[in-house]
């Protein structure tokens, strides 16, 4: 009898789902994107005080192309924001978005025509923090639930079904 007959159904792919998970959580690349007061908090997350390199977040990238991660710390301008779409669409799969702050949620107190009411108009968002401005210690929490997020996340899983969700919706051009 084969390995594959003896083992229940999917046991395999679903250990080496875990274990990429895992590793995928364990490795976070967040993209330099800061755009108003929220990123001193972001900032300060990665100083020695709070310390992010704790949960696998060494290093801010400077190239999107290397950053799985986008922290979007602060209000999102109507001008800044195809610039915002292009960086997303310059980093690999898998990745994902961290709206921080109301502003960067909802528009928050700017609701006028020249900001954004909300980063998911823009791009993906996988988990929204609330606060203004959030302090590390929330920003951490947010980046703690994304981890579990990212380990149930199957592999191949990717955000193209997303997209097209929002361009059906018109969210995005
Ligand atoms: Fe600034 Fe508050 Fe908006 Fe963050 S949520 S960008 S701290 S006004």
């Amino acid at each position: 009898m084969g390995l594959e007959e003896k083992l229940p159904s999917g046991v395999l792919l679903t250990t080496v789902e875990g274990v990429a998970g895992y590793f995928r959580k364990a490795s976070f690349w967040p993209a330099t994107f800061g755009l108003a007061c929220c990123a001193i908090e972001m900032m300060t997350s990665g100083g020695p005080k709070y310390d992010l390199a704790r949960f696998g977040m060494e290093v801010f990238r400077a190239s999107p192309r290397q950053a799985d991660l986008m922290i979007v710390a602060g209000r999102v301008s109507q001008k800044m924001a195809p610039v915002l779409r292009q960086i997303y669409d310059q980093m690999a799969e898998p990745k994902w978005v961290l709206a921080m702050g109301v502003c960067a949620s909802s528009g928050g107190m700017f609701n006028n025509y020249a900001v954004v009411q909300g980063v998911d108009h823009v791009v993906p968002v996988d988990m929204y923090l609330p606060g203004c401005p959030p302090r590390p210690e929330m920003l951490i929490d947010a980046i703690l639930k994304l981890h579990d997020k990212v380990q149930q996340t199957p592999l191949g899983a990717n955000r193209l079904a997303q997209i097209r969700e929002l361009e059906a919706e018109g969210l995005v051009a």
